[in-house]
């Protein structure tokens, strides 16, 4: 029997109002059509969700999921499980902190066995450019990896390496001839380097103290090496994680010039401000580091201008001890957020005070997350022929995060504790409910998703 979902504002590519996202019998939760109420077939198996919407399930191109090696950390079962709960249906994870790195099709078996039956949404992987593995990088692309991930510094965790220019040009050809995109962590060391000199005597409780270790400068000298060698080599780049607004001009120009760039921002540069980052909150550290008021401003207007395409949340979690929250000193704790399960309500509150819609939040977080990964024709919008995975969203409610809805292994965010706007009351993956409630079904079924 056919089955349909119906609701007052259904998101589609083409503006939200009220229609059936109508399924494909029998074809393991594919959509046939996004039609009016009226076109649907008489015996059609109807639910109604009334005047919530209907928001494609969320892409997050930008997850460390940490498994295998390192589960203590999050893992599959609790990653998949948070992203569920957050109106996500896709994770593609990062090829770094688990154990081994996805540097080889070895070790992208072992996370495929690692994720088999223990994931609650789907998944896909990304693969990691290091400084001596450019021989193993179109076998990577050939075993199904999205792309690659390199980084121009040291990454805050041994094992992955950086890659410094010399390599990256022996990787790029590489690169170049897979078609996948190459997605940077665009910081230099030179200016970090040069900031620290002037920092050794400085208190590193303060917030300030650590943003002052990575300036600006760093994102900036990183970007600009990235667009000669992007223009030079014509492989497909995408800046993960821009936290400075700076950047923004040079990006667009080059992007004006033809180069192929996309630029993710994430949903803690758009929150939280320094100015407001309390001394000893090492709950808010991450790299690049979250900027001032003033630039988070900017940054918005960058996703209004089209200069930033997506927001991924860098999801990044590691065990409580690490974040060193009763020492409080920002050279030592753990550099990562975890927002999974609540990336989207922190982005659509601010959002709509700033005059975006509901069009907007999946455009950022579903639709361009979905092209970046290559995965547009599977994912990542209402339309026929993609995946019946959608967001049953209440914007108009709202709600205080508590340790007990983030759903990851370990219940620590900066977020806990913040009252925010919009709220998932249901995810469904394959046209089949996850999520409802703060409830999750009982069986797992999640895949590896190819296109
Ligand atoms: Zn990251």
């Amino acid at each position: 029997m056919a089955q349909a979902f119906i609701a007052d504002r259904v998101v589609t590519p083409q503006g939200t109002r009220r229609a059936a996202v109508l399924l494909e019998d029998g074809a393991g939760g594919v959509i046939r059509a996004v039609c009016n109420v009226g076109e649907l077939p008489v015996n059609a198996r109807v639910t109604d969700f009334g005047e919530r919407a209907l928001l494609p399930g969320l892409v997050d191109t930008h997850v460390h999921i940490n498994e295998p090696g390192r589960t203590e950390w999050e893992g599959f079962a609790t990653a998949t499980r948070a992203a569920a709960a957050g109106g996500y249906t896709t994770l593609v994870d990062m090829p770094l902190n688990c154990l081994p790195e996805t540097t080889t099709v070895a070790a992208l078996e072992l996370k495929r066995a690692a994720a088999a039956r223990r994931c609650m949404v789907d998944w896909a992987a990304w693969g990691g450019a290091v400084e001596d593995n450019q021989a193993d990088l179109l076998p990577l692309a050939r075993a199904g990896v999205r792309g690659f991930k390199c980084f121009l510094i040291y990454p805050g965790c041994d094992g992955f390496t950086m890659i410094g220019r010399k390599q990256l040009e022996r990787a790029l050809p590489a690169i170049a001839e897979s078609g996948l995109p190459l997605l940077v962590h665009a910081e230099l060391a030179g200016p970090i380097d040069a900031a620290m000199e002037t920092l050794r005597d400085a208190d590193w409780r303060r917030y300030a103290t650590y943003l002052a270790s990575r300036p600006d400068e760093a994102e900036l000298a990183a970007i600009r090496m990235m667009i000669q060698l992007c223009r030079e080599y014509g492989f497909r780049l995408h800046i993960v994680h821009l936290a400075t607004a700076l950047a923004l001009p040079e990006l667009s120009a080059a992007r004006a010039e033809g180069l192929p760039i996309t630029v993710e921002t994430c949903p803690h540069y758009l929150y939280f401000a320094a100015e407001e980052i309390g001394d000893g909150a090492t709950l808010l550290k991450c790299a690049p580091p979250i900027r001032g008021a003033g630039n988070r401003d900017a940054l918005w207007q960058g996703l209004r201008e089209g200069g930033i395409d997506l927001i991924a949340t860098d999801h990044s979690p590691c065990p409580p001890e690490m974040k060193r929250v009763d020492e409080g000193r920002f050279d030592r704790a753990w550099g990562g957020i975890a927002s999974l399960s609540v990336a989207l309500p922190v982005v659509w509150g601010d959002a709509v005070r700033r005059g975006f819609g509901l069009e907007d939040l999946a455009r950022w977080m579903a639709e361009a997350p979905a092209a970046r990964a290559g995965l547009s024709g599977r994912v990542g919008s209402l339309q026929a022929g993609r995946d019946a995975n959608f967001v049953v969203f209440d914007p108009e409610a709202e709600f205080t995060v508590t340790a007990e809805r983030l759903h990851t292994r370990h219940a620590i965010s900066p977020y806990v504790g913040e009252r925010l706007r919009g709220v998932v009351r249901a995810t469904y993956l394959r046209g089949e409910l996850v999520y409802e409630g703060g409830r999750f079904a009982g069986e797992l079924r999640g895949r590896e998703i190819r296109p």
